[in-house]
């Protein structure tokens, strides 16, 4: 028996699950984190390996695992398009077998499940900012596939064990979300442009740069994750978790060279296919439910983005 509440994360060595179950812990739950290693190291949760109330298993989710938790958080997938497109295959039995076997264990269990979904359930979209009760503009057969339709698969899957078997449920939309310990090779646009920018190498615009994405701190995106897990049990989702302050790539460029004073230059290179031309959320709902609005604004996470990347160059005297 244990009285402590005791919390499954998957990806929970990856960036937003290290964050999270850094957070658990500082809430005095019990955390056990499975990981495969597929997109982190252990580095991101070392210094959580003391405390006694932290578990790390490596273990891939799209195999069964049989644990007794009270809660759990699915966020195991890989995120970036280099990551997720490496191996498409894995991807979406990450997403689809990986939710089955989640979903079995929360089934047996008789507990609630977070699903991370993304914003790329919109694919490219044509209706904008993007509210939950938009259907999205997917291209099914495209580059992005694997993730765009194994996450909404996924959520498929979670609305399907909701109804059928009545399991509680929660799914999250994340917009691009960023802070310390992304991985500094994944090639998402934020990462990129810091750890360009501290080198004073050329800044990688994709296209013309007028494409936009909203960026979202870490510590915010987490602190919403909790409230939705903890608060109104019979609201499922989906909801969209996300700042809605909407950035050019080009102005997001300019800011973090003028932030690191670097002397980078920029260079245009080819725009990726399927890649979305605007993405902002609506969080009217993640407003009113949850009495939650982003508190950290864009200079202020990626001066402290900057400093950890600026950090982890000094350390390993790659600069
Ligand atoms: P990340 O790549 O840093 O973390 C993902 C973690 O999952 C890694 O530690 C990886 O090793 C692990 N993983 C991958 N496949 C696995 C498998 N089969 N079994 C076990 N572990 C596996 O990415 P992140 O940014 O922390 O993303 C976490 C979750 O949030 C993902 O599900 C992602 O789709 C979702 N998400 C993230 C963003 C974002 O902007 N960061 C946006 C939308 C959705
Ligand atoms: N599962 C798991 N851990 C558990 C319970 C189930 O990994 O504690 C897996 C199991 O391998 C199964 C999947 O979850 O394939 C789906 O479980 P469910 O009960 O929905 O389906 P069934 O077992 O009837 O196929
Ligand atoms: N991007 C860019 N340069 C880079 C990396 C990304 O211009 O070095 C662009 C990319 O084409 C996209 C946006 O930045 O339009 C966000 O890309 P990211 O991979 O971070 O996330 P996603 O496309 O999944 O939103």
């Amino acid at each position: 028996m244990h009285l402590r509440k005791r919390v499954l994360v998957t990806g929970g060595s990856g960036f937003l699950g290290s964050h999270l179950c850094e957070r658990l812990l500082l809430e005095g739950c019990e955390v056990i984190c499975v990981d495969n290693f597929f997109t982190s190291s252990r580095q991101n949760i070392e210094h959580l390996l003391p405390n006694p109330r932290f578990e790390l298993i490596r273990h891939d989710v799209t195999f069964p695992l049989y644990l007794e938790v009270d809660e759990i958080y699915n966020l195991a997938c890989p995120a970036s398009p280099i990551h997720y497109q490496h191996d498409p295959v894995q991807t979406i039995k990450t997403c689809v077998h990986g939710a089955i076997n989640m979903l079995g264990l929360a089934k047996r269990l008789r507990i609630p499940i977070f699903q991370a979904s993304t914003s790329e359930v919109y694919g490219d979209p044509d209706v904008h900012p993007q509210p939950e009760s938009y259907w999205g503009n997917v291209n099914p057969i495209g580059h992005r596939s694997c993730y765009d339709e194994g996450k909404r698969c996924a959520e498929s899957l979670f609305f399907a064990y909701h109804r059928q078997h009545g399991l509680p449920i929660k799914v999250g939309r994340l917009f691009n979300t960023y802070g310390p310990r992304m991985h500094p090779n994944d090639g998402r646009v934020v990462s990129n442009f810091i750890m360009q920018a501290l080198q004073d190498k050329p800044i990688t615009i994709y296209g013309d740069g007028s494409q936009t994405r909203s960026f979202c701190y870490v510590d915010d995106l987490v602190e919403l994750m909790l409230r939705f897990m903890r608060n109104d049990h019979e609201f499922c989702g989906p909801l969209n978790m996300g700042n809605p302050g909407e950035f050019t790539i080009l102005e997001l460029a300019k800011q973090v060279v003028e932030m690191t004073g670097s002397s980078s230059c920029i260079s245009f290179e080819p725009l990726p296919t399927d890649d979305p031309k605007q993405r902002k959320p609506n969080i009217t709902l993640a407003e009113e439910r949850y009495r939650w609005d982003p508190q950290v604004r864009l200079n202020e996470g990626l001066a402290k983005t900057i400093e950890y990347f600026n950090k982890m160059l000094n350390a390993f005297m790659l600069k």
